[in-house]
């Protein structure tokens, strides 16, 4: 019996492929932008300033200022800067950092966003915006934080490196294996899910091997739209809440951290969720928590959280904050269970 559901699609224009990036302008115009603040970290700065370069009048400058998890004083600053600029259009240049300074900026004063998208952890195609102000990081959900136009060009991806393209592709597929058991999943969430995965699985051992190959690249990035777009229409559980509490309250880096918990988190749905999980247990030769464990282990992403900094002494803490106002989940949540799960992630052992 197919499954009773209802599926709110979000609005999106996806333009995928090498040298999209040329198509900024274009877009821009289909927009009615006539002046466009680009965006980017400190890092991609010069490539944000060669993208504004070429926009020409298209451009109202470049602000590089993007930081991790969206602190609203970075957005008041960019605010100050889109005013001045007399700006009416965002192009965001970048991976999550950067896309959340873009949608912070629309959610506030609902300028149109250009996104072109250079990691895999897959914010471009969702209304969710987390930003944090004195220490507590929020998340709002709005149609106005949802970007217009996504371009993928897997050539701005050729550089990003090898460890961060991993860390990238593990959270990306952290999406979709919670996407799969998501209470609100429908036929076309879950397709869209297993074969995002199944293109991470095939290209991330490529591109470990050879970072500068377009064709695995290429995968990676339309395996990472297809995770990112089901993490903007069905819920996420237990895997996506342990990550938000390391992230939140131990400063932990936020694709690190989805790439070492998802093993333990989803060995730890399996039990509930065995049907749900099958298509994927079937990508990693059965067993979804093991081979999760292995598959991350075989393309050399972090195994440890001790190793991002975590004391053992925080694993108490880290269980208490995550057992409170669970998000919904499949198996139920257990704190010793949790307190247990954390030590195996802290220790980097095999998933229970
Ligand atoms: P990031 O945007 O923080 O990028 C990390 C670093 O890599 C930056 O210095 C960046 O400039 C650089 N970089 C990015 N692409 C590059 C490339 N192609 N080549 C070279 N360098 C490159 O990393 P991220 O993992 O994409 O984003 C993490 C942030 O996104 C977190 O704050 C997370 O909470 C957020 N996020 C939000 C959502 C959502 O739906 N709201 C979804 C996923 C992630």
């Amino acid at each position: 019996m197919m499954m009773p559901f209802s599926y709110d699609i979000n609005p999106a224009r996806i333009v995928f492929g090498p040298g999209s990036v040329s198509r900024v302008a274009q877009e821009l115009g289909r927009l009615g932008v006539k002046r466009a603040l680009v965006l980017s970290t400190p890092f991609q700065e010069a490539d944000a300033q060669a993208l504004a370069d070429g926009l020409g009048a298209l451009s109202a400058g470049v602000f590089a200022g993007a930081a991790m998890h969206t602190p609203v004083e970075v957005t008041n600053s960019a605010m100050a800067v889109f005013q001045a600029a007399g700006a009416d259009g965002i192009v965001a240049l970048g991976g999550g950092s950067t896309i959340g300074l873009g949608k912070a900026i629309a959610y506030r004063n609902q300028a149109p966003q250009v996104v072109v998208a250079t990691t895999y952890a897959g914010s471009e195609v969702t209304p969710i915006l987390g930003q944090t102000e004195n220490g507590l990081k929020t998340t709002v959900k709005h149609p106005d934080i949802l970007p217009e136009v996504v371009i993928y060009d897997p050539e701005l991806t050729l550089a990003l490196p090898v460890d961060m393209s991993v860390t990238s592709g593990l959270n990306a597929m952290a999406h979709a294996v919670e996407a799969v058991y998501a209470q609100n999943r429908n036929p076309v969430s879950t397709m869209m899910a297993v074969d995002g995965v199944r293109a991470l699985r095939d290209a991330l051992p490529v591109i470990v091997r050879d970072p500068a190959n377009l064709a695995a690249r290429s995968k990676a990035l339309y395996g990472s739209w297809l995770c990112g777009t089901v993490l903007g229409t069905v819920g996420m559980a237990l895997h996506h809440k342990l990550c938000h509490t390391l992230g939140g309250s131990f400063d932990l880096p936020h694709a690190q951290t989805h790439a070492i918990v998802l093993p333990h988190s989803i060995a730890y749905n399996a039990r509930a969720a065995s049907a749900e999980l099958q298509p994927l247990a079937d990508l990693f030769g059965g067993n979804i928590g093991t081979g999760l464990h292995e598959f991350a282990r075989s393309i050399g992403a972090p195994m440890a959280l001790k190793d991002l900094g975590l004391k053992e002494n925080q694993l108490d803490q880290a269980a208490d904050i995550a057992v409170r106002n669970p998000y919904w989940n499949p198996q139920p949540i257990e704190r010793d269970a949790i307190r247990s799960l954390l030590q195996r992630a802290w220790a980097g052992a095999l998933p229970a």
